[in-house]
């Protein structure tokens, strides 16, 4: 058992601006304890009362600070907890910090660059790579992923979730056990058997929360998630299997409300957003007061998931995020403070090793054979195959021993088996002949001692048969218990293949209890919903997805996004990712190829070594003289170049293998990207279409108009008309994208609309003659002329 308090550390993210002189310290002198003080600046501090503090000063493990990388952040925090989790014990990390304060850039990482990516995928891949090297065990890896909003849990995984929006999902519920041990009802569970694979599954998760967020539940700073890896060790052909787990958790935002009523006064009593914080927080309050009994943690549903890693069987680490800005100087304060008081808590690691329920049938299997052959002597139903010859020898063996034993005491214990009792006495009987030790005096009187020893043994008998009495009931229980956890597991499977909406894995135990499955079979043993949600599966039916949308697109749509795309502020991160990918795949390919080419190289000099070996033994052989003694020059030389080559291979094999993740990450980032484009593209034209209803007065009056862009044949109809029968230019009438952040907007669109203006008033566009279609082309040239302008007096 390991005891250790949580360990809390603090990440500053780097200003926007120049950093603001004077609003934080780092004092580093201390080496084991750093301090971070927060400066109160002046123009805020005057407003307090004279006996208010201008300066905090609050502990930490360790302090990072703006310049810190995401690779010293992995270094420092989560590797160690990795490694904990390697040896068999549990970890959590969790970020706490208000919103942009750098959580979801800490434990995911950055949506851009490679190098920025966060806890997750190095720790997967820094876990991958430690069990590669370790053969000797046996490992099982799975993820699950869960997201928190509004007191309900999601899966991320939920292979509906690309379907439905949040709240159809069916919710993630909690179950507790006679154990109090919580189980999570509706998450899944999904092998990942390589880092890839896993790294898939992240990549799934995140955009699914992307696609599920709308403006109103902002549900990225408003909920919680939690990535676990569950990870299962097993030596070959021991009965322990070691289950641990590691949750890495991105908190909501922790910003809080003032108090109402006390004037607005900074660092008074304030009140979490977010509910499951303030329980959190709650938790922390009764987990670092001492001899406090009952710790809230079942008020919420984050504290019940999370009750492990608070207080209890657990390694926890905290990153308290912040962002010292003037402005955040409130915030950081709180989640210094409450760093501050989780470090007081104190947990209790235990490593987490379990029985295999496969051995322990054995066992009672073993047993059960005993107990049916005591149990055949009193039925009298007997076996009648021969001893084998094994058998026989071993029990010569024990008459033996038995004989020789000087100890009168000393039993000649053979078990229940008749057989094995008749063959002793006839062995007996045998050495008793041989040896002509025999006389009629003692046979009687044995047989004597045998009539006088008749009603004990009818004593022992009955003693005998209340023991087995006892053992068989005892048996039945165990096997009626061992049946019922078969049944319950077959039952899970059949319900997950009838029903795909029930997922009932739980949380703590990735493998079915009383599964008498290998470890490496479990794949196929498991509920079969793992493998129809394999990892590849999900990928491709997030591109069908991507691509669907696409494939649905009218063309004038179609246009509209391909400009839409070109000015959008990410655009430029695309574009730049493909030109990375790119030289990635053309660095991958080259070294590819140089690999092939000293692979040959080692080839062709091993053919080298053994031939001129074989030159050197025939020399040898023809001029009839012994082996030199002296080393061939030439064939040392071809070792020492083939030992060159072989670590060369070395070398490049592994720059291509971590070529390999960097192009996986890099394919990753720009689908969630392009989904991400994809998706504000669909917001966009909603909300132009909207605008569109609303502002044009000539739609307005034309009540029997659909709205612009909700059936796809109109849309068509309309950019095919605008195309075909009025001038080239309008085609370029197409809504004028600005998602660019307000600073850069003013430029884009006044280039845009440059283009966009039809030269024609709109009126002067030929009509059709069809007054339906001509008073839709009509309503649309209006809306959009209006909004155009609007955008150019912005
Ligand atoms: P949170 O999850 O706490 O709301 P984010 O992680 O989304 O905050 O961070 C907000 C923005 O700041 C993101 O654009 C992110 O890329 C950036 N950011 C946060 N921390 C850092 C950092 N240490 N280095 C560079 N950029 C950062
Ligand atoms: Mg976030």
């Amino acid at each position: 058992m390991v005891k250790q308090t949580i360990q809390i550390f603090a990440r500053v993210k780097p200003t926007v601006r120049k950093q603001q002189q004077g609003i934080y310290s780092i004092d580093e002198d201390e080496k084991l304890t750093p301090n971070l003080e927060i400066i109160l600046p002046r123009d805020l501090a005057d407003g307090f009362v004279n006996n208010k503090r201008e300066s905090y000063k609050f502990k930490f493990q360790k302090i990072f600070d703006q310049g810190a990388s995401q690779e010293t952040i992995f270094e420092n925090i989560a590797k160690p907890v990795a490694e904990s989790v390697l040896a068999g014990y549990n970890g959590t990390i969790f970020a706490y910090g208000q919103t942009g304060s750098g959580k979801t850039f800490t434990i995911t990482g950055g949506a851009e660059r490679y190098s920025d990516r966060g806890i997750i995928p190095r720790t997967l891949s820094y876990i991958f790579e430690q069990l590669q090297k370790d053969s000797s065990t046996i490992h099982t890896t799975h993820i699950s992923y869960l997201e928190i909003y509004n007191e309900c849990g999601y899966d991320l995984l939920d292979p509906r979730h690309e379907a439905s929006s949040l709240e159809d999902l069916p919710k993630v519920t909690i179950l507790e056990d006679p154990d109090q041990n919580i189980h999570l009802k509706n998450l899944s569970l999904h092998q990942a058997a390589t880092e890839e694979e896993a790294l898939n599954l992240l990549f799934l998760g995140d955009t699914n929360r992307m696609i599920a967020e709308t403006p109103m539940n902002q549900a990225s700073t408003r909920s919680h998630c939690i990535f676990t890896i569950h990870l299962s060790s097993k030596e070959p052909g021991s009965a322990t299997v070691r289950h641990a787990k590691l949750h890495l958790v991105d908190l909501a935002g922790s910003e809080r409300v003032a108090k109402t009523g006390v004037g607005g006064q900074l660092l008074t009593e304030a009140k979490y957003i977010n509910l499951s914080l303030h329980y959190l927080e709650q938790v922390i309050i009764a987990l670092s007061e001492k001899h406090r009994a009952h710790i809230p943690y079942r008020n919420s549903m984050m504290t019940s998931v999370l009750r492990d890693s608070l207080g209890g069987n657990c390694m926890t680490t905290m990153i308290a995020t912040l962002s010292l800005e003037k402005r955040n100087i409130d915030e950081s304060i709180s989640t210094c403070r409450f760093a501050q008081r989780v470090a007081l808590i104190k947990n209790e690691a235990v490593l987490n090793e379990e029985i295999d329920p496969r051995l322990m049938i054995i066992r009672l299997q073993k047993e059960i054979q005993e107990l049916k052959d005591e149990l055949a002597i009193f039925t009298g139903e007997q076996r009648t195959e021969a001893l084998t010859d094994a058998e026989l020898l071993q029990l010569e063996k024990l008459i033996t021993s038995f004989l020789d034993d000087q100890d009168p005491e000393s039993r000649l214990e053979v078990g229940t088996d008749m057989r094995k009792i008749h063959h002793c006495f006839h062995h007996l009987k045998k050495l008793l002949n041989d040896k002509k030790i025999h006389g009629k005096s003692t046979v009687s009187c044995e047989i004597k001692d045998q009539d006088c020893q008749e009603p004990l043994k009818e004593e022992e008998y009955k003693k005998l048969r209340d023991i087995l009495q006892q053992r068989d009931n005892e048996i039945n229980i165990l096997v009626n218990m061992l049946k019922k956890e078969k049944k319950k597991a077959q039952d899970a499977l059949h319900l997950s293949s009838m029903d795909r909406s029930e997922c009932r894995h739980s949380q703590s135990l990735p493998f079915p209890p009383g599964n008498p499955e290998d470890l490496r079979t479990l794949p196929s043993s498991a509920p079969k919903q793992i493998q129809d949600v394999s990892t590849f599966g999900y990928r491709s039916s997030l591109l069908h997805r991507k691509t669907g949308m696409r494939e649905e697109m009218s063309l004038g749509r179609q246009e509209a996004f391909e400009i839409f795309k070109r000015d959008h502020a990410d655009s430029v991160t695309i574009e730049d990712n493909k030109q990375i990918l790119k030289q990635r795949f053309s660095e991958a390919k080259a070294l590819g190829e140089s690999i092939n080419e000293t692979r040959s190289k080692i080839g062709r000099l091993k053919e080298e070594i053994t031939q001129r070996h074989m030159q050197q033994v025939a020399l040898g052989i023809s001029e009839n003289i012994a082996m030199p003694s002296m080393p061939d020059l030439l064939e040392e030389k071809l070792r020492s170049q083939l030992e060159e080559e072989k670590r060369r291979y070395k070398t490049m094999f592994t720059h291509l293998k971590a070529l390999k993740v960097e192009i996986e990450h890099l394919q990753l980032l720009m689908d969630k990207a392009k989904v991400k484009l994809q998706k504000e593209f669909e917001a966009w034209w909603t909300e132009e279409a909207t605008s569109l209803q609303v502002n044009s007065p000539a739609l307005n009056s034309l009540s029997h108009v659909k709205p612009f862009p909700q059936t796809p044949e109109f849309q068509q109809e309309t950019s095919q008309l605008l195309f075909n029968k009025s001038n080239v230019n309008a085609r370029k009438i197409l809504p004028s994208p600005s998602p660019i952040p307000p600073s850069q907007e003013h430029n884009s669109t006044s280039t845009s609309l440059e283009s966009s203006v039809p030269e024609r008033p709109a009126s002067s566009v030929p009509l059709t003659g069809d007054s339906q279609t001509d008073s839709d082309i009509l309503a649309f040239i209006k809306a959009r002329q209006s909004i155009l302008q609007k955008k150019c007096f912005q």
